[in-house]
């Protein structure tokens, strides 16, 4: 079974705007796939849907069918799709709201009622992962746009979620912060993640993608291997 299936998905935001229209997709596990397409094509919020944000949190008006691991977005709060999507804001200074690092990083799986000892387990594990141990005692407020994005993907990762959407993930990175994603995202992929990844500088990730689908105004217009898509371009 597909971990994540669109079938017929259109969106309008609570002004009216339609953002997506009858998009259909299946995403299995295993895949990378690229969400790209001009500003304003619908990348967001295909992230937004996709990590069970709309409609929950974005209101609106959602058609079609949306499963997430055999769940139906529309009757399942985020909170419970958690477990299978990880939920990443686009902005990670909204996301946190601890006092430090690693109580950040322990909300998720507190949340979902893991024991104490699994919960240290699961901060350690992903501070390891993402190399973010010495920021494990600041606060959040105190540290810079590419260490907040870190720690933001490692507080989604305690979930250990089975499908992992990102929304733009580069953009506040630089060369450095941009390679050592580049190395994440490659070894989470590697561990059986699927990822998605909505960014219109296609540069940061092609070569990671197993697949690349274009959106223009709020349609699929392409979907395929990445050099497939882009060879059709
Ligand atoms: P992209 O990520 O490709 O730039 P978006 O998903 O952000 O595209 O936007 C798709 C469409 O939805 C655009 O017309 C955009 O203006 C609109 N839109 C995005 N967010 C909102 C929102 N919160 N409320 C109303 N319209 C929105
Ligand atoms: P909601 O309808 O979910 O409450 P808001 O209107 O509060 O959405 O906007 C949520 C976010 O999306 C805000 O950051 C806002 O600036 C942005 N936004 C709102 N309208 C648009 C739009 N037309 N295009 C792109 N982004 C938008």
């Amino acid at each position: 079974r597909p971990l994540v299936v669109c079938d017929e998905a259109t969106y309008r935001y609570r002004d009216g705007t339609l953002a997506l229209d009858r998009v259909s997709l299946a995403i299995e596990t295993g895949e990378f796939v690229v969400l790209a397409g001009a500003s304003g094509s619908g990348k967001s919020t295909l992230c937004r849907l996709l990590n069970g944000l709309i409609p929950h949190l974005h209101g609106g008006d959602l058609t079609g069918r949306v499963l997430i691991a055999g769940q139906d977005v529309r009757s399942t709060p985020p909170y419970a799709l958690s477990r299978s999507v990880g939920l990443a804001l686009q902005n990670p200074e909204a996301q946190s709201l601890a006092t430090t690092v690693a109580r950040d990083l322990a909300l998720g799986p507190a949340c979902h009622g893991l024991d104490r000892a699994t919960i240290a387990a699961r901060v350690r594990e992903v501070a390891a992962l993402l190399r973010i141990e010495p920021l494990l005692d600041r606060q959040p407020v105190t540290l810079s746009g590419g260490e907040l994005q870190r720690v933001a993907i490692a507080g989604v990762l305690a979930l250990h979620p089975q499908v992992l959407a990102l929304d733009e993930p580069f953009a506040f990175l630089d060369a450095a912060g941009a390679m050592r994603l580049r190395e994440t995202l490659r070894m989470l992929h590697e561990r059986g993640v699927a990822i998605i990844v909505a960014e219109h500088r296609l540069a940061d990730v092609a070569d990671l993608a197993t697949r690349l689908i274009v959106l223009h105004e709020g349609r699929i217009v392409a979907d395929g291997a990445p050099r497939t898509v882009l060879a059709g371009d």
